[in-house]
């Protein structure tokens, strides 16, 4: 009796999403979706699904419709897991419900559709983009949550150290200099970009930005954009000239998009004494400046210009309720370069004792529940490994004479620069995440 209770899914004990019908421009009907989804047998199944996803912290939530069952996947903190998967018949009447919250046609299954809906669930308030579309196997649906307040608000929230916050903090508030902002594809750069903006002060100096009027960014306060069409093939070089006629001190251009750019932006900070900040696509900060100057604006001058890179890479925090302590072996302490004696214990993703040590001495299955903070998950929450990369002379002359990757990291590192594996080994050190976290986020591309 008691075994049957524990092992009911998760879902069956949570509250409600509570869903908010979008899609169509006449609310009524919008209205009427949602009562007719709610009719649907289906609904809880909907329904509890989502709340599964959300108590999860699942960012998406993605659907294989095959023939023979449909597959169940979350997306949490950046990776994805398996979910139970289900029957066809009620993996189907749950899509039809979420394809008729967003005014979608339920029977169409092969073409590509798009919607959203609002959901709230826990305090939390999301919209959740919805996407279907026909495969070869049957279909792909993904659902993503996106939250409608920023999870983050300031830099040390995610994890930024003091020292690193203050050497960066005068970085961005120096009267010259050009600023980089970096993170590898889908790893946290708007965050980390929005992050730096806020950490800059904005009240004493004039921000100006200039944005494609098609990828507008987070507003900033203080920050005030004007847009430029890339989609008409013109770029921040076409509307930095009026907005310098202004003196701003500092000028924001989220994608430096040619070299014509670069080279408004260098004159700006050598002559005239502004700031620049940028950012782009890059697992590190040495390959962040290759980026820079893979623009070809004139190398000379920008090697001048640049003052610092701020690189980032997201790791997922160990769930302190169920992270389980070792004592390293010397072996390990010294591979991963953490002097002996530092540290007594590190920090693991909890593991379940093995199978003969789940039976109780009248062989009886003993059954451990799922740990009530992270849902089996093992990981709450991400925080960013810093690189902070400030320019000094060295890593100007490598710039100009030798500019690829293994010299530049080869002279910042000369320079006591810390790179990001060293940042990760710190975090695993203190028990913030494990060294298998750490391995397969620096494995990422
Ligand atoms: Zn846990």
């Amino acid at each position: 009796m008691a075994k049957k209770q524990e092992e009911e899914p998760v879902e069956v004990r949570l509250p409600p999403v509570t869903l908010i019908p979008m899609g169509s421009p006449d609310k009524q009907q919008d209205q009427a979706n949602l009562l007719a989804a709610k009719q649907s047998p289906a609904f809880p199944i909907a329904n509890g699904l989502l709340a599964h996803c959300l108590s999860r912290r699942g960012e998406r939530l993605m659907l294989d419709y095959a023939a023979q069952g449909v597959a169940v996947r979350f997306e949490i903190d950046g990776v994805w897991m398996n979910g139970d998967p289900m029957d066809r018949q009620s993996g189907d009447a749950a899509l039809a419900v979420y394809k008729k919250i967003t005014n979608l046609n339920v029977q169409d299954r092969r073409s590509r559709q798009d919607g959203k809906f609002g959901a709230e669930f826990g305090g939390g308030k999301y919209i959740a983009d919805f996407t279907s579309q026909g495969v070869k196997t049957g279909e792909r649906v993904v659902i993503t949550f996106r939250p409608k307040k920023p999870k983050f608000h300031k830099i040390e929230e995610l994890g930024m150290r003091d020292k690193m916050r203050q050497r960066f903090k005068e970085q961005i508030d120096a009267d010259t200099g050009f600023i980089v902002i970096s993170a590898p594809a889908g790893g946290g750069l708007s965050t980390t970009w929005n992050m730096a903006l806020e950490t800059a002060d904005r009240f004493m100096r004039d921000f100006v930005a200039t944005e494609d009027k098609d990828h507008k960014e987070d507003e900033v306060i203080n920050v005030n954009p004007q847009y430029y069409n890339r989609a008409a093939g013109e770029s921040p070089a076409d509307v930095l000239p009026k907005m310098i006629l202004k003196e701003p001190d500092v000028l924001v251009v989220p994608e430096l998009t040619n070299a014509e750019t670069v080279q408004m932006l260098c004159e700006q900070v050598n002559k005239f004494n502004k700031l620049a900040i940028t950012k782009v696509n890059a697992k590190e900060a040495a390959e962040a400046l290759l980026k820079i100057f893979a623009y070809k604006g004139p190398a000379a001058e920008l090697a001048k210009a640049v003052t610092a890179v701020l690189n980032v890479r997201l790791i997922r925090r160990l769930c302190d309720q169920c992270k389980q302590p070792f004592q390293p072996p010397p072996q390990l302490l010294q591979k991963l370069g953490i002097p002996a004696g530092r540290v007594q214990v590190l920090y693991q993703e909890y593991k379940p004792p093995p199978p003969e040590q789940l039976i109780d001495e009248k062989g009886n299955p003993i059954i451990i529940p799922v740990c009530q903070k992270c849902g089996g998950v093992k990981y709450v929450g991400r925080i960013g490994l810093f690189e902070l990369l400030v320019i000094d002379d060295q890593i100007r002359a490598a710039l100009t004479n030798q500019p690829n990757l293994e010299t530049i990291k080869r002279v910042a590192k000369a320079s006591g620069h810390r790179t990001i594996q060293e940042e990760g080994i710190l975090q695993v050190a203190q028990g913030v995440t494990s060294i298998n976290e750490l391995q397969r986020v620096l494995k990422q591309q």
